[in-house]
């Protein structure tokens, strides 16, 4: 018989967390550290690298913090580097670093556009491929891009085309990654989250824009980012072993009606 648990535990594996720091990576990163998991994160800003680093490495293992820009081919090569030297190898990368912007499409910049494509679709690809080129050397990997509901519906009432798009791209690269990288026994999966309470949101949860996303929302509330450790760690374990190329909705169900 299947030991489940035995499946879904993570120990000895090494884990790359994008935008690890706070929010949705934090936690994803306390629930693969809880499986078992040595957990490296890297954020573009190395001020309160300290908060997260600790409370994983509270949890009984590894933890380091390497400060780098994913929309900087460079940055993401040589984390993956210093990865290799600090733990040997690794196992896992979840594409989490992700920015919104909500201007209006007549009124946006090309620099406001470029930015949001820049760091949710470009660096989800530079990092893939700095992550990617040792998995295939390994012949082992997974990598989890944190899309969006986004991908696939038009919020409201916020105006978002550029985070709309990105996200889009996001979830059909996972698609492509996995469909090219299968044969290096490298799954490519994604979560696509609803609206979640992290400081992307924080701000307008008590406006009217917040009302809207919660009345839209079949369980009336937004989700914390704890309740996409499960799937995450799910999506990085033995566990997942046949699911590749997918994308695994945790809404509230709001995409559902
Ligand atoms: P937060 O704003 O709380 O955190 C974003 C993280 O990304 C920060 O740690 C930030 O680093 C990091 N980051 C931003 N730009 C870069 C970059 N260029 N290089 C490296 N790191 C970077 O956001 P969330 O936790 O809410 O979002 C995480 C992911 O989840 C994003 O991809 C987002 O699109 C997605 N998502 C979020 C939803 C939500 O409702 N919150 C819903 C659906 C998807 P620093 O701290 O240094 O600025």
């Amino acid at each position: 018989m299947t030991d489940i648990m035995k499946q879904l535990s993570l120990k000895g594996k090494n884990a790359l967390i994008t935008g690890g720091n706070r929010g949705i990576g934090r936690s994803i990163g306390l629930a693969m550290a809880q499986a078992g998991a040595n957990i490296a994160i890297m954020d573009l800003n190395s001020d309160d690298a300290g908060k997260t680093i600790d409370d994983i490495k509270a949890l009984g293992v590894k933890s380091v913090f390497y400060a780098g820009d994913v929309t900087m081919a460079e940055n993401c090569n040589q984390v993956v580097s210093e990865l290799i030297k600090d733990f040997g190898k690794i196992d896992i990368l979840v594409n989490n670093a992700g920015i919104c912007k909500n201007v209006k499409a007549e009124e946006m910049t090309w620099k406001d556009w470029y930015d949001v494509i820049n760091v949710n679709l470009n660096g989800v690809f530079l990092m893939s491929q700095a992550a990617g080129r040792e998995m295939i050397r390994n012949k082992s990997g997974s990598i989890i891009n944190i899309s969006s509901m986004s991908a696939n519906i038009v919020n409201y009432p916020q105006p978002q085309c550029s985070y709309n798009a990105s996200k889009a791209g996001v979830s059909h690269l996972t698609r492509s990654l996995a469909y090219e990288w299968v044969k290096y026994n490298i799954r490519v999966n994604a979560i696509a989250p609803g609206y979640i309470g992290t400081d992307l949101t924080r701000a307008q949860l008590s406006t009217e824009w917040g009302k809207i996303w919660q009345d839209a929302t079949p369980m009336k509330r937004v989700g914390k980012p704890e309740e996409l450790g499960g799937i995450a760690v799910y999506l990085a374990s033995d566990a997942s072993s046949f699911t590749t190329g997918s994308i695994m909705t945790v809404d509230g169900g709001y995409t559902t009606i």
